[in-house]
């Protein structure tokens, strides 16, 4: 072998080991099969096998054998080459697959050999397999991922970097049901927004367009949380978009109209509830509740220097419509008395209904006294007009009370305003009275006595007098009279006219009368130890605290007692209107013993029918009466007259009070009455005196004379 042939062998050897080809031959006369040193290497046999074509068939599996022999005779006969890939087994027994090629070599017409090639294809083979493998993994997860995109609850859609679509679900086609034709991969976002607006896919964007394009597009290439979007057909979606880190953005939508329309509903509700908690619903103005808040706004929004008007209209007669015409004219009149508000006031004033017959009107900055009080007489004026109901006139009136003020002052000026009222009221109805430094002291000034009284209460400042009472026969010491005096510290001893009323309005009348009645309980003690007689102790207590105060509570039962007990009433309560809680103190005194005995009777405080129902022991008649009988004997004179007559028809004793001289004394004996109180006997005594008194005076005799000192 020249080292020409030498060179190309090797050259041979090196591309078959490297190629990992090798060769085979079959001479077709000698049946001689001749292998190439690689396609040894892959049968796994050494250089000194030389096997048969049978046995170099046989390497193959059963199962292959055919196909190998069935190549081989098509070749024969055909002249045909054959590829295959089969499984081998190979000497050692490990099982490869290898590719064998071959043809039938022709000369002349007649096959003298057959050539090919044989390579280990096993790595190929396998690497394909587990391709194969890979891909259907792949189809497997990608309709995996399909059906779970179908069946997700939300729409789905996946855009590509270039923002086209990628992926997405039925659902979300569905939902955009304008745009559904535009909706397919490789559309871009743009593109499919354009075709819904286009079709008017999104209601909130008519009119603005290109404007809604833009934000949407902006949202879209930054997402930023969700945006809500309306369809048609009132469909509301929450829109969630994410930006994967790939660079796809994945977008979902939920469909929230049901939860869009709860919340509607919700919201129109709690507004309708938040109307329904300051409006009052019979006359649709605002209740107490909205006045609150309308001073809160104002509070807040307006400037120190903006005045206000504040009017606070309460009416007239109101009650006794309501009693006599019944409810329906009752709300017939507040309903024309908020239309009349409304027509009186200007656009942005405030009206509320803050009670039952009363409403306040906050008048708008800037607004004076005069401007104030030409609106509140527009208003009385108007309210003075009877009003037809059922046929029949209404006729009721309006008072107001007026404060003017500054915003900060609003709260304090519905007080004065109040205040004012009060005032307009007590000064004759269907008038108006603005709120001014001098209300405000006398305001002021009761504040300081009622703070006084309490003070003096609990320090027991508060006192009896005793004024004796005289049979009008013999003018015997016949019993006395307890008056309450208020032992002041710095002012001396003041008279019931400075501090009752006062008692009265902040509701500390009923502990007066306790303490004057217990002072008095303990003076006619005093003075049975001292040893005088004293056969009747009265105190005066009206008939308003008796019934409401329980003063049972503190009144003892007579039988403790060395002397009797006469409670004076006054009546201050409607004896008719409240008959049953009168009848009901009444008869709770009467069960203790008591005496009762009407105070001030002809004065115009006590009537003929409260007579008849209170049924007193005593009368006892008014100074004024008395007084009036000195210089009217033929007028005054003849009604003490009838009223001593009717008493004693009825049972009824009568006292003369105001005897200021035997002239009174005697008239009024003469004309009936049977006991006598007055300074003409004596004026109310503190109790050190009346103890003196008592001692001095012969009063166990009828002796007028002693008695005469004028005090
Ligand atoms: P009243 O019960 O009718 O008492 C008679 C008033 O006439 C007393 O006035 C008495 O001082 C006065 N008076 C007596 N004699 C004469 C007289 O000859 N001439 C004149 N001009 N006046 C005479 P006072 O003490 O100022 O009491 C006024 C009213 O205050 C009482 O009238 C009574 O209604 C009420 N009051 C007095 N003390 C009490 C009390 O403890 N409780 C209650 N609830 N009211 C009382
Ligand atoms: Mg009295
Ligand atoms: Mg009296």
């Amino acid at each position: 072998m020249n080292s020409n042939v030498r060179a190309l062998h090797k050259l041979r050897m090196w591309i078959s080991e490297r190629s990992g080809v090798g060769g085979w031959q079959v001479n077709l006369e000698t049946q001689q099969v001749t292998w190439t040193e690689e396609t040894r290497k892959i049968h796994g046999v050494g250089p000194d096998f030389v096997p048969s074509v049978e046995e170099a068939i046989n390497f193959y599996p059963e199962e292959a054998r055919g196909t190998v022999t069935s190549a081989i005779e098509e070749a024969l006969q055909t002249g045909s080459p054959w590829e295959f890939e089969l499984p081998f087994n190979r000497a050692c027994g490990t099982q490869i697959w290898v590719r064998a090629k071959g043809e039938a070599i022709f000369e002349d017409g007649v096959p003298r050999q057959l050539m090919g090639t044989f390579q280990d294809i096993t790595h190929i083979v396998r690497r394909r397999e587990e391709l194969e493998q890979a891909q259907k993994a792949a189809q497997t997860a990608k309709e995996r991922l399909w059906r779970a995109i179908e069946a997700l609850p939300e729409a789905f859609v996946l855009y590509d970097t270039d923002d086209k679509v990628a992926l997405f679900n039925t659902r979300y086609r569905a939902l955009y049901a304008h745009s559904a034709r535009a909706i397919k991969t490789g559309a871009t976002f743009e593109s499919i927004l354009r075709y819904g607006l286009d079709n008017r896919q999104y209601p909130e964007a008519f009119g603005r367009e290109e404007e809604w394009l833009e934000e949407r597009l902006e949202r879209h290439r930054n997402p930023v949380g969700q945006i809500t979007q309306e369809l048609p057909g009132d469909k509301h979606l929450q829109i969630h978009e994410v930006i994967l880190p790939s660079g796809d953005t994945v977008g979902f939508r939920v469909d929230v109209t049901q939860l869009t329309r709860q919340q509607r509903e919700l919201a129109e509700k709690a507004v309708a509830l938040e109307e329904a908690a300051v409006t009052d619903p019979l006359t649709e103005l605002g209740n107490r509740r909205a006045l609150d808040m309308h001073v809160r706004s104002l509070r807040h929004t307006s400037v120190a220097t903006d005045t206000f008007g504040l009017l606070h209209l309460d009416l007239d007669r109101f009650k006794p419509i309501n009693d006599v015409f019944g409810h329906a004219a009752g709300d017939f009149i507040l309903r024309q008395v908020a239309e009349t508000l409304r027509r009186s006031v200007k656009h942005n004033d405030f009206i509320a209904r803050v009670g039952g017959d009363e409403f306040v009107v906050v008048l708008g900055a800037p607004c004076n006294e005069e401007d104030a009080s030409r609106v509140a007489q527009r208003i009385i004026k108007t309210c003075q007009q009877p009003l037809e109901w059922e046929g029949k006139p209404l006729l009721y009136g309006a008072s107001v009370g007026i404060s003017i003020g500054p915003a900060s002052q609003l709260p304090a000026m519905i007080n004065d305003a109040d205040i004012a009222l009060y005032e307009a009221k007590n000064s004759g109805r269907n008038r108006h009275f603005v709120f001014n430094a001098d209300l405000r002291r006398r305001v002021e000034d009761k504040k300081r006595l009622s703070d006084d009284l309490f003070r003096a209460i609990e320090q027991k400042e508060i006192v009896g007098f005793y004024q004796p009472q005289f049979r009008a026969s013999d003018h015997a010491f016949c019993g006395m009279e307890a008056l309450a005096r208020w032992e002041h510290p710095e002012d001396g001893t003041l008279s019931p006219g400075v501090f009752l009323p006062i008692a009265d309005e902040v509701g500390l009348l009923s502990q007066i009368d306790k303490l004057v009645f217990e002072h008095a309980v303990e003076t006619g003690m005093a003075l049975a130890e001292q040893g005088t007689m004293c056969p009747k102790m009265a105190v005066n207590i009206d008939l308003k605290q008796l019934v409401q105060s329980k003063s049972e509570i503190w009144l003892p039962r007579k039988e403790d007692l060395p002397f009797s007990l006469a409670i004076e009433i006054l009546e201050t309560l409607d004896v008719d209107r409240d008959l049953e809680l009168v009848s009901w103190a009444i008869d709770d005194l009467r069960e203790r013993g008591l005496l009762i005995e009407v105070d001030d009777f002809g004065s115009g405080h006590a009537s003929l029918t409260s007579l008849l129902k209170i049924k007193p022991d005593r009368v006892k008649l008014d100074l004024g009466l008395v007084h009036a009988s000195r210089i009217d004997p033929q007028g005054a004179g003849k009604m003490v007259k009838s009223i001593c007559n009717m008493c004693l028809d009825l049972g009824i004793k009568v006292t003369a009070e105001g005897i200021e001289t035997e002239l009174d004394a005697d008239a009024m004996t003469d004309l009936g009455c049977d006991t006598l109180q007055g300074y003409m006997f004596s004026k109310p005594l503190s109790r050190s005196d009346l103890l003196v008194w008592s001692r001095t005076a012969n009063i166990s005799e009828a002796a007028p004379t002693p008695l005469l000192k004028r005090a």
